[in-house]
């Protein structure tokens, strides 16, 4: 990554010292959320943010280290630390409800002439809040994220070998036993 400003989703707490408006009693700065989890204390109340959305299983608000204005993170308000956590439904509901919202930026009258949907799993990965989370991010030309990579066409021999192994990865999936304890969160009525 070059410029990987929106992987590194540092959502500041509000400051303890920060005068409010009486208007807005509600942004206790008080105790430290459960576990140090930023995400985790937005979604108990203790931290601060600016909600477009939520449901039963996610919420969704703004990144408070913007890329583009309209920056978006979607959030399981389980705390699931990485993808290998949640189960394949909670998943598809984070997609479901990143892909609504990321058509709403575009009615929204923010710039918004392309959209990344960005999910950071793992540090290798440049994530850096420990509960899953996808980006939805506005894109318009001339803005400042970059993506740096080595981008060569692979030969067809490597591109094979790899694809043997996630084949081999896929079959090793299949034969484990569905994650216990993890919760679907049912929004399609689909089963598990
Ligand atoms: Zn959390």
């Amino acid at each position: 990554m070059g410029k990987t400003v929106v992987m590194k989703t540092v959502v500041m707490r509000h400051p303890r010292g920060d005068p409010r408006p009486v208007e807005t009693p509600e942004q206790p700065a008080r105790s430290d959320p459960a576990d140090g989890c930023v995400f985790c204390g937005i979604l108990a109340g203790e931290v601060e943010s600016s909600l477009v959305y939520e449901d039963e299983h996610v919420v969704a608000f703004m990144d408070i280290t913007p890329v583009t204005p309209g920056h978006l993170l979607v959030v399981p308000r389980t705390h699931w630390p990485h993808l290998e956590d949640l189960d394949e439904d909670a998943g598809a509901h984070l997609f479901r409800v990143a892909h609504r919202l990321a058509r709403a930026v575009r009615r929204s009258g923010l710039r918004c002439d392309g959209v990344n949907l960005l999910l950071a799993d793992g540090e290798a990965a440049f994530q850096e809040v420990f509960h899953v989370h996808l980006h939805v991010l506005p894109r318009f030309a001339g803005d400042s994220f970059r993506i740096d990579a080595d981008w060569r066409t692979a030969d067809r021999g490597e591109l094979e070998a790899a694809a043997a192994k996630v084949r081999t990865g896929l079959r090793r999936l299949g034969d484990e036993r569905p994650r216990a304890g993890s919760e679907s969160p049912g929004a399609s009525g689909s089963t598990r």
